[in-house]
């Protein structure tokens, strides 16, 4: 048999591959080494029948209506609003940190002249990353950004990454800014949810087209020789594809512990952040993103560790200036083949959130 497109990997970037070329007649064969389709998205009922993550917390939240539109077709959503708090000081407050986060910490008339700084030098609703907040010449935003950077960041990012935020990108710490107001919402997108029956459901349903066939338990490399392709869409790492010839890209993984409860709520939030404390980075209480009833309850403690292969699964590319100039090497060399499309976190060593993986995937896989 000949197929049309080979699509390595059934995670977002894969499953949007595999459904945006079926949906125009093309016969697509999706190869997938994990035993389930979903890739680090995928959710399932744990044994106390509680809808959890496998691969840790997934929000999906997005600025682009023409993404969300396009997931609608398959799931309806559970409109979800993500808050995350962080542990500092024996206090529970929220994050991102903001005007709420400081008169949570500081006495409030220290708070108050703070807050005004922060007003009168970004303006009200600015997103202000850390690092840059740490060179203001103003030596009260000063003081509060190395007073961030000491309890939020640095230890987090110590036991996340093995590695002090400035020596990663600055676009990592940036994700999570100072946010100079008072949204206590962890995403300001305008769309933000949880597939109503979970990612899975929803892959699926993405995934019934009868011109796609799916190969589980299979890493492509053991049998790629033996199929007939035109055109193959690759979003395993590609280090691998290559067989690192330009050497390793680092990722870091991560050690997922799941804990089921006899009581019906552990945590006010879905998400409690602990950047000093413990060996984990966050626990995660899965009943406040599906709101799902149940008398129990089940939480995720995550340990990050490295990536190795057949040990662990990717996670996260850790993108420091050493690793981003081994990636440009084989994105050049990736860039010399016709009839490959490399698409999605691992393929482009990029942390994508997953509407930035639909919208690439869509985009790319408009060609005949
Ligand atoms: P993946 O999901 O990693 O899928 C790649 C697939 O390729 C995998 O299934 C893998 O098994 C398969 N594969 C690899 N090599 C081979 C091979 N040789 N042969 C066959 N198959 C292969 N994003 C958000 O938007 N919101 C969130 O809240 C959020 N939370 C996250 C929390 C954690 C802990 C992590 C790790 C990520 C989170 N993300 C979140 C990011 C999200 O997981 C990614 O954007 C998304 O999964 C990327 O999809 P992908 O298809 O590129 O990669
Ligand atoms: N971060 C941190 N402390 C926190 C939250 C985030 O240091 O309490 C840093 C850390 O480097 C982390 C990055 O910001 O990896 C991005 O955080 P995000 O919550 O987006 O991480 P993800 O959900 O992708 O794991």
């Amino acid at each position: 048999m000949k197929w049309d497109v080979v699509v390595v990997g059934a995670g977002f970037a894969g499953i949007v591959a595999a459904e945006r070329f079926s949906s125009r007649g093309k016969k697509v064969l999706l190869v997938e080494e994990r035993p389930h389709v979903g890739g680090n998205s995928y959710d399932y009922y744990d044994s106390q029948g509680i809808l959890v993550h496998l691969y840790g917390p997934h929000i999906f939240h997005t600025k682009d209506k023409g993404v969300w539109d396009y997931l609608s077709r398959f799931t309806s959503w559970r409109l979800y609003s993500h808050r995350v708090q962080a542990y500092i000081e024996g206090k529970k407050v929220p994050l991102p940190f903001n005007l709420n986060t400081l008169e949570a910490l500081f006495p409030s008339s220290f708070a108050a002249t703070l807050g005004n700084k922060l007003v009168s030098e970004f303006g009200y609703g600015a997103r202000v990353p850390v690092l840059e907040m740490l060179e203001n010449k103003d030596k009260d935003i000063r003081f509060l950004a190395n007073y961030v950077y000491e309890n939020v960041f640095l230890n987090y990012s110590i036991k996340q990454w093995g590695l002090k935020p400035e020596e990663l990108d600055p676009a990592v710490t940036a994700r999570v800014p100072v946010l100079v107001g008072r949204d206590d919402r962890y995403f300001q997108d305008p769309y933000q949810g949880i597939p109503a029956s979970g990612y899975t459901r929803m892959f699926e349903n993405m995934l019934k087209n009868p011109n796609i066939s799916i190969m589980l338990n299979t890493d492509y490399k053991n049998m790629i020789t033996t199929l007939d392709f035109e055109r193959m869409v690759y979003t395993g790492p590609i280090d691998y594809f290559f067989d690192y010839k330009f050497g390793v890209l680092p990722y870091r993984s991560m050690r997922f512990d799941f804990e089921t409860l006899g009581t019906d709520r552990f945590q006010d939030v879905a998400v409690v952040n602990y950047p000093n404390d413990y060996e984990f980075t966050r626990i995660t209480e899965f009943k406040h993103l599906t709101g799902q009833k149940h008398e129990g309850t089940t939480i995720l403690k995550e340990f990050p560790e490295d990536y190795e292969m057949h040990k662990n699964v990717p996670c996260y590319p850790v993108h420091t200036s050493k690793n981003l100039k081994t990636y440009a090497k084989y994105k050049k060399e990736a860039e010399s083949l016709d009839n490959v499309i490399f698409l999605g976190r691992l393929a482009e060593y990029r942390y994508y959130n997953m509407d930035e993986v639909v919208e690439k995937a869509m985009f790319s896989c408009e060609i005949d």
